[in-house]
C-alpha cells in the first residue's frame, strides 16, 4: 500500500499542526483503504488563519502589488500545477473516486487555466480605474472609479471537484488583491493542501494563501459567520448553501453561491442519435454523475425513446468501472459509502413511484468491486417530472427518460424545477436549437455537449441552483468593490453645491 498522507493545516505561510492534535482521517472510496489524515480544526484554529488573512490583507504585501506583478505569481502558479500535473491528479483521485486519466489531464489544465487566466484578465481586460471628465454639471468634475479587493475571502468547497472548484475561488480573489481561507471538504482535502505549497512556491506572500481542514458540521457555521470575512465563494448543496447565505447575512459579508442543479437535456427531432447518444451518457455518467451540472433529466421524442435507450445501454456495457487510479478505469466509484446510499434511496424511491429501470439499479459488488462504493449506470425510463427521482438532485449515475410529444412541452418540462444550472439540447439544426437555448431557465446551454465550464466563460445558476457567476471577468467583479472618486476641479469647490446649505453667503452676524 502508498504511504499514507499527512498534512497539516497551511496558515501564515506554515504548515501549522491543529491546535487539539485530533485528525481526521480520509480514505480511498474503491476499496476504504486509509490513505491519509489532516487536522481536525478546532475555532482557535480558524481564529489564527482568519487573523493571518486580514494581517496580510491589512498590510499590503499582496493588495498593494500591482494587478501585473499579482498575474505573474498566479501564472508561475499555474505553471507548477501543470509540471506537477500527475501528482495532482494522484492527490485529487484517490480520495475523490475521479479517474486519474481525467484528474491528471482536465483537472490539473483547468485549475491551473483559471489561476493563469483569472490573472491575465485582471491585468488586461478588466479596467482597473475607468474615468470621466464630467461635463459642468454643477461644476466641471473629475469622476473616476476603481476597482479594490474586498479584503478577506472565504472559500468552502464540495468532495466532487475540490481542485477545480478551489481553483475558481482562488483565481478571482488573488488576481484582484484578496487574502484567502480555503475549507475544502473533509474527504477531499489532499489537493487544496497542495495548491497552498504550489502557490507559496510561485510567490504569494505569507497569509494571503491558508487552508483549513476540518468538518463543515463542527465548524463551518464559526466560518461563515466570522467578523473577519468579507465575502464567501461557496460551493455545495442548496441546503447548506441556503444556510450560509443566511450567515452572511447578518454581517452583510458577500457570497457567491453554486449550489445543486438537476439539468435538463432535451434531444431534438431532427438530432443526429450518435451524437446525442454520446452527449446523454457523457452529461450523466462523467464522474460517476457527481456532478452538480450532471445531465439528469433527459428529454426525448416520444417516438425515439426505444432507440435511445436500447444505443445507450449497448454503449454502457462497453464501458469499464473500477479503480480510479489505473488509467484504462472509465467510471470510478462513488466518493463515499453516504452518497453510495443516497443513490440506492433515490433508485428504490424512483421504483416505488413506478418509473420503469431499463438498466442498472444496483451496486456492483463482483471481484474487487465488493471492497469499494461502486454503482452500475442506471436508466429509468417513462419517468414524468413529478416523480421525486426526477425533482430532486441524487449526485449518481442515474438518467431519468422523460418522453415528450412535441418541443414547447418539452421546454416547458425542462424549466419546470426549482434549479436552473445546466441545460442541453441535441440537434443537427443550429438556428433551433439557439433559439431553444435562449428560452432555457439555466446557467449554462450546451449544444451537441456538455461539462464546458471554461475559464473565460461565466458559470452559475438559476433559480436554486445559486447565485454570482464564477470564471471570467464576471467572477473577478465578485471578488472586487468598486470605488467612486470624485474631485472638483473649480478652483473656488463647489460654489452651487455648497450654496444649497447657504455655505457661500455672506450672512451678517458674527
Ligand atoms: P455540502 O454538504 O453542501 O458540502 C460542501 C462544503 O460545505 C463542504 O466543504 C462541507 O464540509 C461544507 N459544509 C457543510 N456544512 C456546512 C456548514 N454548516 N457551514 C459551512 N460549511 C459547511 O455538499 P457536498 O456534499 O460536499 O457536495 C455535493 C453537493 O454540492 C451537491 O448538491 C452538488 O450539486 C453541489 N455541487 C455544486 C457545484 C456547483 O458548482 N454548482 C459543484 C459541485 C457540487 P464537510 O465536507 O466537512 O461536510
Ligand atoms: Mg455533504
Amino acid at each position: 500500500m502508498a504511504q499514507i498522507l499527512e498534512y497539516q493545516h497551511f496558515i501564515d505561510g506554515q504548515w501549522t499542526p491543529g491546535e487539539s492534535g485530533e485528525r481526521m482521517e480520509i480514505f480511498n472510496p474503491a476499496n476504504r483503504e486509509l490513505v491519509g489524515t489532516v487536522p481536525r480544526a478546532t475555532t482557535g484554529d480558524v481564529d489564527r488563519a482568519m487573523e493571518s488573512a486580514r494581517k496580510s490583507f491589512a498590510s499590503g504585501v499582496w493588495s498593494g502589488k500591482s494587478v501585473e506583478e499579482r498575474a505573474d505569481i498566479l501564472f508561475n502558479a499555474a505553471m507548477l500545477i501543470a509540471a506537477g500535473r500527475e501528482h495532482m491528479g494522484y492527490l485529487e483521485s484517490l480520495p475523490s473516486g475521479g479517474t486519474i486519466r481525467r484528474t491528471s489531464i482536465l483537472d490539473a489544465a483547468s485549475a491551473a487555466g483559471s489561476l493563469a487566466l483569472a490573472g491575465a484578465l485582471a491585468a488586461q481586460a478588466l479596467p482597473a480605474v475607468e474615468h470621466t471628465i464630467c461635463p459642468p454639471w454643477l461644476a466641471p468634475m473629475h469622476s473616476y472609479w476603481r476597482r479594490e479587493p474586498i479584503g478577506v475571502c472565504l472559500g468552502i468547497t464540495p468532495w466532487n471537484f475540490p481542485l477545480i472548484l478551489a481553483a475558481y475561488k482562488i483565481g478571482p480573489a488573488l488576481a484582484m488583491g484578496n487574502s484567502i481561507v480555503v475549507k475544502p471538504a473533509s474527504i477531499t482535502p489532499f489537493s487544496t493542501l497542495e495548491l497552498a505549497r504550489i502557490l507559496h512556491d510561485a510567490g504569494v506572500p505569507d497569509g494571503v494563501f491558508n487552508v483549513v481542514t476540518g468538518p463543515g458540521s463542527s465548524i463551518g457555521n464559526y466560518m461563515a459567520s466570522h467578523p473577519e470575512v468579507d465575502k464567501i465563494g461557496f460551493t455545495g448543496s442548496t441546503e447548506v448553501g441556503k444556510h450560509i447565505a443566511h450567515l452572511a447575512a447578518d454581517g452583510v459579508k458577500r457570497v457567491t453561491l453554486e449550489l445543486g442543479g438537476k439539468s435538463p437535456l432535451i434531444v431534438l427531432d431532427d438530432a443526429d442519435v450518435d451524437v446525442a447518444v454520446n452527449m446523454i451518457l457523457f452529461a450523466f455518467l462523467f464522474h460517476s454523475g457527481q456532478v452538480c451540472e450532471s445531465g439528469t433529466r433527459l428529454l426525448v421524442p416520444r417516438k425515439m425513446q426505444d432507440e435511445i435507450v436500447e444505443r445507450m445501454i449497448a454503449k454502457i456495457k462497453t464501458l469499464t468501472i473500477g479503480d480510479q487510479m489505473q488509467m484504462t478505469t472509465d467510471l470510478g466509484p462513488i466518493a463515499s459509502a453516504d452518497q453510495l446510499q443516497t443513490i440506492e434511496r433515490y433508485v428504490a424511491i424512483g421504483k416505488a413511484e413506478g418509473a420503469q429501470l431499463a438498466y442498472g439499479g444496483r451496486r456492483l459488488t463482483a471481484g474487487e468491486l465488493e471492497k469499494g462504493y461502486f454503482f452500475e449506470p442506471t436508466i429509468f425510463i417513462n419517468c414524468n417530472n413529478q416523480m421525486t427521482q426526477v425533482r430532486e438532485e441524487i449526485f449518481g449515475p442515474v438518467q431519468c427518460v422523460i418522453p415528450y410529444d412535441d418541443v414547447e412541452e418539452a421546454l416547458a418540462i425542462a424549466n419546470d424545477s426549482p434549479y436552473g444550472l445546466g441545460g442541453g439540447i441535441a440537434s443537427t439544426d443550429v438556428a433551433r436549437a439557439q433559439r431553444l437555448a435562449g428560452r432555457m431557465r439555466t446557467g449554462s446551454v450546451w449544444i451537441n455537449t456538455w461539462h464546458i465550464l471554461r475559464p473565460d466563460a461565466p458559470f452559475g445558476g438559476y433559480k436554486e441552483s445559486g447565485y454570482g457567476r464564477e470564471n471570467c471577468y464576471h467572477a473577478l467583479m465578485a471578488y472586487s468593490e468598486v470605488k467612486h472618486i470624485c474631485q472638483d476641479l473649480d478652483p473656488n469647490p463647489d460654489k452651487l453645491l455648497f450654496e444649497l446649505l447657504g455655505l457661500n453667503q455672506q450672512k451678517g452676524g458674527m
